[in-house]
């Protein structure tokens, strides 16, 4: 039996490969990924709370050895054979599968001005080490990118009392996936702290000193960092293949168009009931469709079927999202002791549910509201925007029943 190959050895590859022992799976199991390190977590990497460089491992070496996951770090694969079932990675290694996930993740977008070169990436524990060595007090740094990096960023480096400048090219910060309501409080706290917001501009050039704008005008910066979203890695499955799009195309079975392999997590584009497919960004979603992907391998056929869910953490602020808040929704925003919840109700029902506020403090809110969401339910918005409630008796009313 030639088992099963992880390529990626991210949040979703290591997930996938203990969730399929989880599944009762007892062949091999071989997680390559091209990093060196153990696998790690890439969240506190823009949240490192003494502003040092932190590197969180997902697990240890000793719990990869036990779960019998043949773990090849610092290697990658370069060459994926569908019809012959081979995978043949950068050191010259070719590896035989029986089944194969793709969870090769997505890689910085980079500029391509003038002394793009310039621009530091903020993706991998290198790419943060190298930032953070080069951001020191008395240092001016510059981010391109008013994203959810891009101002995680920010709040760690003001802490740390240097000078930030962000550059947006849109006319506010946090405009893909952040309520606009969090993402006007999010802002108002940046500009309270100091940061300096640059919007509707794109980058003319960056020199050494400086950013320069599309309308001629300087930004000075001594480091500059691009966040300005990331691609998701389809070369290895287009090479191949596979049928491919913004993202490695997989069916609500996260099967790609070749039999035998999988793809989940950052990378895959996932067929959705309505048609199209949808690719999300964030950590739960590769530990989710990593877990889905596992039990399919194993021999399941199981649906994807999970709720979006991101945290972000920005100064002592949380913001949590549960499902995809749309501008057409019928918004009811509540108050809690500790900040500010949002619901949105799409033809009456919930579909979706934001909080910020003080540190963790709306985390259960949140997790009601996905439970809610779930349940399908449809609350009275009068009610729901009463902070009296408990959202726990909407759990049990007959609607959601
Ligand atoms: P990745 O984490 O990108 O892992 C893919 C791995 O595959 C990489 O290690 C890569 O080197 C490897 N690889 C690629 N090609 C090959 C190959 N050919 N051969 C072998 N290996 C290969 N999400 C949240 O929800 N909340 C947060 O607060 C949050 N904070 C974040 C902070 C930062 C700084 C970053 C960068 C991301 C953050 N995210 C957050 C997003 C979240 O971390 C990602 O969605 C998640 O890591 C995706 O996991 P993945 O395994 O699909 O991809
Ligand atoms: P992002 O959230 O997609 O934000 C990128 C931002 O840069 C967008 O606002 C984008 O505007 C802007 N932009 C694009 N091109 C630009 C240009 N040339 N000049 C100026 N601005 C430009 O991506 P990110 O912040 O780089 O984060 C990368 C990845 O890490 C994402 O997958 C993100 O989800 C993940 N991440 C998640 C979290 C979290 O969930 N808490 C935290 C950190 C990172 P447009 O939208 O108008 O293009």
């Amino acid at each position: 039996m030639d088992g099963i190959v992880i390529i990626g050895a991210g949040e979703c590859g290591t997930r996938a490969a203990f969730a399929l022992r989880e599944a009762g799976y007892s062949g091999s199991v071989t997680l390559v990924g091209a990093e060196p390190h153990l696998p790690y977590e890439r969240p506190p990497l823009s949240k490192p709370g003494d502003g040092a460089v932190q590197m969180k491992p997902i697990c240890a070496a000793e719990a990869l050895a036990a779960a019998g996951i043949d773990y090849l770090p610092g290697v990658s694969a370069s060459k994926l054979d569908a019809d012959a079932g081979t995978v043949t990675l950068g050191d010259g290694r070719a590896l035989r599968y029986e089944k194969l996930l793709l969870a090769i993740g997505a890689r910085p977008r980079r500029l391509t001005c003038p002394g793009a070169d310039h621009a530091l990436d903020f993706r991998t524990y290198a790419d943060a080490k190298m930032v953070f060595s080069h951001a020191e007090a008395g240092r001016r740094v510059a981010i391109i990118g008013g994203g959810l990096i891009g101002m995680e960023l920010a709040a760690v480096l003001r802490g740390k009392g240097i000078a930030v400048s962000i550059v947006e090219a849109a006319p506010k910060p946090l405009g893909r996936a952040v309520p606009e309501r969090f993402a006007a409080k999010l802002h108002a706290r940046h500009m309270d702290e100091g940061v300096h917001f640059h919007f509707g501009q794109g980058v003319a050039e960056i020199t050494d000193n400086a950013v320069v704008l599309a309308d001629g005008s300087d930004v000075p910066a001594d480091v500059v960092v691009a966040a300005i979203g990331v691609l998701p890695d389809i070369a290895l499955a287009e090479a191949a293949g596979l049928a491919t799009g913004n993202g490695v195309l997989a069916d609500s079975f996260l099967r790609t168009s070749a039999p035998d392999i999988f793809a989940a997590g950052d990378c895959a584009a996932v067929a959705q009931l309505g048609g199209g497919h949808v690719r999300y960004e964030s950590w739960r979603n590769a530990r989710t469709q990593a877990e889905t992907a596992a039990r399919n391998m194993a021999g399941a056929a199981e649906t994807f079927a999970a709720i979006p869910w991101f945290w972000s953490d920005q100064y002592d602020l949380g913001l949590q999202v549960a499902g995809l808040p749309q501008p057409a929704h019928q918004r009811v925003v509540r108050s809690a002791a500790a900040g500010e919840l949002e619901f949105y109700l799409d033809d009456g029902r919930l579909v979706a549910a934001a909080g910020l506020g003080f540190g963790n403090s709306l985390a259960k809110e949140i997790k009601l509201a996905e439970m809610l969401i779930a349940a399908g339910v449809s609350p009275d918005p009068v009610a729901l925007a009463d902070p009296g409630l408990n959202l726990k008796t909407l759990l049990k009313s007959p609607r959601a029943a």
